[in-house]
C-alpha cells in the first residue's frame, strides 16, 4: 500500500485547487481501502463546527452545506479524544447522532481518523461500510499514516475556508498564499515600500490622512523647485541656450497652478499623492502625444523627467513624515536587499514581497535577520494591503489581513509556543552537533548580509563558513580602500575570537551590482560575475587579498574562498595572484613565511563544471565549499531570482543531490575538507542528507542554526544514510521532499518544520 499512499499524497498536494484535492482524497481512499463511503470534515474553528468538504458514497449535495457542532456525535467524540474510532456498529455507540438526509442510515462499520496539526484536530476522515464488516488494523494503520501526511495540508484548507467563508462580511481580500521564505510567525503593521521607479508603475492607494498627504506633496513641490534652481545655477556656465531653456521650461511646468490644483484635488478626493501625480501626469502625457507636432511630442520626456524628480521628493518626504511602525512588516512589490537594510532592525518583524523567490539575496537577508518572510504573493497587489495589523505565517506562506478575534487568538497562541520553542533551542547552543551514534558535523555561520546584527547573536557556531563581502562594498559610494577593507575584515576576524572565518572574495554581478561599478549584462548570471570580474581587475582583486591578509596578521583565523570557479586555469590565475599578494604583505610587514604562514585558500563549487573537475581543483586548494544556491541555479537552469520559474528551484532535486555527493566524494579523495555554504544547509531536510554524505561542516544563517543542531542531535548517522539512500533513488525534488517529510514525522522531527512545534 505504501507506493499507493505516496502517490495519493502527491496527487492531493498537486491538485488544481482545494476542492479537487479533497475530491481526489475521498475517491482514492474509497478505492484503496474498498470502503462504501469516505468523507472529509474540516473544522471551522471560528464557529466550532465540522463542515463536510468532500464525500464519496454519502449525499453529494451536502458538501459545503452540512455543518456538525464540534462537540456532537461521533465526530465530537473523536475531536475530544483526539483519537481514532473504529466500530463494527456505529449506531450502537452512545455518542452516535443521526444526521438527516445524509444517507448514513444504512452504514454500520465506522472508522473515524482525526487529522491533527500543531496539536489540534483540524479535520476528520470518516470511512463507513453498509455491511457489518469491521475495518481492519491494516486499514487503521494506513489511515493513520495518511492522516499524518495530510494534516498539515488540510489545516491550510481549513484556514483558507475559514478566511473565505461567507461569515466574513467584509469582502475586501484578506488572505493570500505565498512561498515560505523565512520560517517564523509574526503579527505586525504593514509598511508599504514603493521604490523610486517609473511613475507609470505607481499604484492607486487611498490616503489615510488628507492634510498629511497635502503637506507631503507641497514639501516635495518646494524641494523640486529648489533642486531645479540649484541645477540651473550650478550649470549656468556650462549650459548652452537650449539646455537653459529646458530648465526654465521645467520650472514653468512646476509653477503651473492648474497642474498643482489638479493633483491636490485628487488628494482631497482621497487618493495618495504619488497616485494623484501619476494620474495628472499621464493625462497630460496623453494630451502631448495627441498633438501632431514632433516638438510637443518630444516634450513628454521632459514631463517624465520632471515627474520623476517630483516623485523622488514625494517619496522621500513621505519617508520622513511616515515612520516605520514599532512592529512593522515591510511590504513591497519586489523587496531588495537595499530596502531591507534601510529599515530599523529592532522594529522589523516580518517581510512580504509580492514577487521574488527563495534564494534571492533579499530572501537570504531576511533569513539572516531572522524575520519571518513570505514572497511571491501572486494574486496580491500593493493597493490591497491594509494599514492595520496583519498576520504573517512564514511556515505555511499565509498572509492574513483583517483577522477576527478567533484567528488572532489562534496565532497569538502559536506565537507563544514559538517563543517557548526558541527558548528551548537557545538553551542547547553549547551542545555539539553530534548524532545519536556519535558522528560530528561542525556548524558554521553565514554572515555579511547584515553584519552587525548577525554578529550580535551567539548561537554557538564553531566559526564563520561564509562571509559575503559584497554588502560591505555595496554600502560605499566607491571601492573601499585597502585600509578601509582592513578595518572591516579585522573587525570580523576579531569578533570571532580565534574561530575560523572564511572570507569570500567579492562576488559581484548576477543580482549584486555595486552602485559605482554597474555591470550591465543581458544575461547577468551567465555573464561577468564573481571571479571573472576579479581576474579582469587584478587591481581590485589584489587590494582585497592584501587587505584580508593584513587584517589576519594578528588574529590568524582567516581562510579565503574563491567564488564561481568554472575552469582550472581561473584557479591557477587566482593562486598566482594570491602568491603575489602574500609576498607583498610579507615584505611590507617585514615578516618571513614561517612567521606568517599563508592562510588557507579554497573554492566555492557552484558552477557545474567544477563538480566534474573537482579532483583537479581540490588538489590545488586547502578546502572546498559548496554553494548550493548557485549550483542549483546552474544545474537546473533556473534563475534563482525569477519567481515565474521558482517552483522548480529546489536544492533537493535528485540531480543536485548527486552533484553535491560527487563533489564531497571527489574532494575527500584529495584529502580536502568540505563544507556547505548554500541555503540547503539551513533546510533541515537538506541538512540531514548532507550529514549523511559526511560533509565536514554546514554553514548557515544564525536563525536556522539551532534547528539544524537539534535535528542532528536527534538522528543517527545510520538513519540519515538510510534516508539518503532512498532520497537518491527518487526522480523528482517533490518526491524527495515528501519522503523526507514522512521520515521526519516518523522520527518525531516534524516539529522542527512547523510553527509552535
Ligand atoms: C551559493 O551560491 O550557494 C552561495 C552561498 O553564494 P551566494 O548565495 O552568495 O551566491
Ligand atoms: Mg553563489
Amino acid at each position: 500500500m505504501l507506493p499507493e499512499l505516496r502517490q495519493l499524497v502527491q496527487s492531493v498536494k498537486q491538485a488544481e485547487d482545494d476542492a479537487c484535492a479533497l475530491a481526489i482524497l475521498v475517491e482514492e481512499i474509497q478505492r484503496i481501502i474498498g470502503t462504501d463511503t469516505c468523507s472529509v470534515f474540516v473544522l471551522n474553528y471560528r464557529t466550532d463546527h465540522f463542515i463536510l468538504m468532500a464525500t464519496q458514497g454519502l449525499a453529494p449535495e451536502a458538501v459545503g452545506q452540512l455543518q456538525v457542532p464540534s462537540e456532537k456525535g461521533l465526530l465530537g467524540y473523536i475531536y475530544q479524544k483526539q483519537e481514532r474510532l473504529r466500530l463494527s456498529h456505529a449506531k450502537k455507540h452512545p455518542a452516535f447522532l443521526a444526521v438527516p438526509d445524509l444517507g448514513e442510515d444504512r452504514c454500520k462499520a465506522y472508522l473515524g481518523v482525526p487529522l491533527i496539526h500543531r496539536r489540534r484536530v483540524v479535520g476528520i476522515i470518516v470511512l463507513q461500510q453498509f455491511g457489518r464488516r469491521q475495518f481492519s488494523k491494516t486499514d487503521e494503520a494506513y489511515m493513520l499514516t495518511l492522516s499524518t501526511q495530510l494534516a498539515d495540508y488540510v489545516s491550510g484548507i481549513a484556514l483558507a475556508h475559514l478566511l473565505t467563508s461567507k461569515e466574513h462580511q467584509d469582502n475586501t481580500p484578506y488572505y493570500w498564499q505565498g512561498a515560505s521564505i523565512s520560517l517564523g510567525l509574526c503579527i505586525g503593521t504593514p509598511f508599504i515600500k514603493i521604490p523610486l521607479k517609473e511613475l507609470s508603475e505607481i499604484p492607486d492607494r487611498p490616503c489615510e490622512d488628507v492634510s498629511l498627504e497635502l503637506r507631503s506633496f507641497r514639501k516635495a513641490l518646494i524641494a523640486t523647485q529648489k533642486e531645479l534652481k540649484q541645477l540651473t545655477k550650478q550649470m549656468s556656465s556650462m549650459l548652452g541656450e537650449q539646455e537653459k531653456g529646458l530648465f526654465e521650461a521645467y520650472e514653468q511646468m512646476i509653477m503651473d497652478q492648474s497642474l498643482v490644483h489638479e493633483i491636490e484635488n485628487h488628494i482631497r478626493d482621497g487618493l495618495w499623492a504619488p497616485g494623484a501625480l501619476r494620474r495628472v501626469i499621464s493625462g497630460l502625457r496623453q494630451q502631448f502625444l495627441a498633438v501632431d507636432d514632433p516638438y510637443i511630442q518630444e516634450r513628454t520626456c521632459d514631463l517624465d523627467d520632471l515627474a520623476r524628480r517630483l516623485l523622488t521628493h514625494l517619496l522621500s518626504a513621505k519617508k520622513t513624515l511616515q515612520s516605520f511602525p514599532a512592529k512593522g512588516i515591510l511590504v513591497a512589490n519586489e523587496i531588495s536587499a537595499a530596502m531591507l537594510s534601510e529599515v530599523p532592525r529592532t522594529q522589523l518583524v516580518g517581510v512580504i514581497s509580492l514577487k521574488g523567490s527563495s534564494t534571492s539575496h533579499a530572501a537570504i537577508l531576511a533569513r539572516a535577520l531572522g524575520v519571518p518572510a513570505v514572497f511571491g504573493l501572486k494574486s496580491a497587489t500593493l493597493e490591497e494591503f491594509p494599514s492595520t495589523e496583519i498576520i504573517l505565517d512564514g511556515y505555511s506562506g499565509h498572509v492574513i489581513a483583517s483577522p477576527d478575534e478567533h484567528i488572532m487568538a489562534h496565532y497569538q497562541n502559536l506565537l507563544k509556543l514559538e517563543k517557548a520553542q526558541a527558548k528551548r533551542l537557545a538553551k542547547s547552543r553549547r551542545e555539539p552537533a553530534t548524532t545519536l551514534d556519535g558522528h560530528n558535523t561542525s556548524l558554521l555561520l553565514n554572515i555579511g548580509m547584515a553584519l552587525d546584527w548577525e554578529m550580535r547573536k551567539d548561537v554557538g557556531a564553531e566559526g564563520v563558513g561564509l562571509y559575503r563581502t559584497e554588502v560591505a562594498f555595496m554600502l560605499q559610494d566607491r571601492f573601499p580602500s585597502e585600509d578601509e577593507q582592513i578595518r572591516i575584515y579585522t573587525q570580523v576576524l576579531n569578533r570571532m575570537k580565534k574561530k575560523t572565518v572564511v572570507i569570500r572574495v567579492l562576488d559581484i554581478g548576477g543580482d549584486k551590482s555595486l552602485p559605482y561599478f554597474p555591470i550591465q549584462d543581458k544575461n547577468p548570471y551567465l555573464g561577468w560575475r564573481g571571479i571573472r570580474v576579479m581576474l579582469d581587475h587584478p587591481d581590485i582583486f589584489l587590494v582585497q587579498l592584501r587587505a584580508m591578509l593584513k587584517a589576519n596578521l594578528k588574529s590568524g583565523n582567516l581562510k579565503i574562498a574563491l567564488p564561481m570557479i568554472a575552469h582550472v586555469f581561473e584557479l591557477d590565475q587566482c593562486l598566482n595572484l594570491y602568491s603575489q599578494a602574500y609576498q607583498e604583505v610579507l615584505e611590507e610587514s617585514q615578516m618571513r613565511a614561517v612567521e606568517y604562514p599563508r592562510p588557507e585558500m579554497g573554492i566555492v563549487v557552484e558552477v557545474p563544471s567544477a563538480v566534474y573537475q573537482i579532483r583537479a581543483l581540490a588538489k590545488r586548494v586547502d578546502f572546498v565549499s559548496i554553494g548550493t544556491n548557485d549550483l542549483t541555479q546552474y544545474l537546473l537552469a533556473i534563475d534563482r531570482n525569477n519567481e515565474k520559474v521558482s517552483e522548480g528551484f529546489d536544492s533537493l532535486h535528485p540531480a543536485v543531490l548527486q552533484a553535491v555527493r560527487a563533489t564531497i566524494d571527489g574532494a575527500k579523495a584529495e584529502g580536502k575538507p568540505v563544507h556547505i555554504c548554500g541555503e540547503m544547509a539551513a533546510d533541515p531536510f537538506g541538512a540531514a542528507l548532507l550529514v549523511a554524505m559526511e560533509v565536514d561542516a554546514l554553514s548557515m544563517n544564525s536563525n536556522s542554526l539551532p534547528r539544524v543542531r537539534q535535528m542532528i542531535r536527534a538522528i543517527s548517522l545510520m538513519e540519515a544514510k538510510q534516508l539518503l539512500a532512498i532520497a537518491l533513488l527518487k526522480e523528482n525534488a517533490s518526491e524527495v521532499r515528501l519522503y523526507m517529510q514522512q521520515q521526519f514525522e516518523r522520527l518525531k522531527l516534524g516539529a522542527l518544520i512547523r510553527a509552535g512545534g
